[in-house]
């Protein structure tokens, strides 16, 4: 590890201590080394994109839109500018997982489709390239750590590209934005709906369903009537195995891991 990342988890031990003290939150030590080890791929992945930034955390904001019913709102977000030259790039950096964003792109298009919009037309930037930037760690690059494996660690780090280029159509702006405004009256009406149990067997990604991808993930998985039906056999009235549903599946290894790292908290 070279003095930049040692730093990086510095500033990392330095922000979590504070969060901690404002939020009364605390992260598990296996969760704590997962995003240490996140950062520090991350970074070891996109220093050179990282370093090229010629704009860091740009406020993109399409302020006084209209609901169908009336509401004022605006749309912000924030993006990274690289300048090369004459060209233009635009990245937006998201957590989500990569088998997951490159199977809903036309979601992150959406988005991306409304900044580029505000950056070309209304702050009259020229845009050449939009891409999102999925910090996540591959599974098959966790699972390569995992195993200690020098040479496959390697190979599945090298194969590893968290940037995935969107295209841009600005032809879609005036959709997206209506939809957006759609979801503001839900929100404002307070029109929660769950997904039915034939959403949850959705595939989301390449292999993995909604129930799977995003349930599992979810903190509200416990309380929740669609989840405990699905888990419950989708309504087929079966209790048994019922637990598994709400753990995450686990190897040998991977239960090993997480007690060694918890030993000691
Ligand atoms: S478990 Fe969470 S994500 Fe899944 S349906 Fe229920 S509320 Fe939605």
């Amino acid at each position: 590890m070279d003095a930049m990342e040692q730093k990086m988890l510095e500033f990392f031990d330095r922000n979590y201590e504070r969060l901690k003290l404002e939020g009364g939150h605390a992260l598990t030590e296996d969760i704590k080394a997962q995003a240490k080890l996140q950062v520090v791929l991350y970074w070891r992945k996109l220093k050179d994109l990282a370093d090229k930034i010629s704009d860091a955390e740009v406020r993109i904001a399409l302020p006084n839109q209209k609901t169908p019913k009336g509401r004022t709102f605006s749309i912000e977000g924030v993006v990274d500018i690289v300048r090369e030259g004459d060209v233009n790039q635009m990245y937006d950096i998201k957590t989500h997982d990569l088998a997951y964003i490159q199977h809903n792109k036309e979601l992150y298009e959406e988005q991306l489709n409304v900044y580029a919009h505000v950056w070309q037309e209304l702050r009259k930037n020229k845009l050449d390239l939009t891409a999102v930037i999925s910090t996540s760690v591959p599974q098959s690059l966790r699972d390569a750590m995992r195993s200690g494996n020098a040479v496959r660690i390697e190979k599945e780090f090298q194969s590893w590209n968290p940037v995935i280029p969107i295209a841009i159509h600005q032809d879609k702006v005036a959709k997206t934005i209506d939809s957006f405004a759609e979801v503001v009256d839900k929100i404002e009406d307070g029109v929660f709906p769950c997904p039915s149990i034939s959403d949850l067997k959705q595939k989301v990604t390449g292999n993995e369903i909604f129930a799977t991808n995003v349930c599992r993930n979810c903190d509200g998985r416990f309380s929740c009537e669609v989840y405990r039906e699905y888990a419950r056999g989708a309504g087929k009235g079966k209790a048994a195995d019922f637990m598994k549903y709400f753990e995450p599946s686990v190897d040998g290894n991977e239960q090993e891991d997480w007690l060694e790292a918890n030993a000691n908290f």
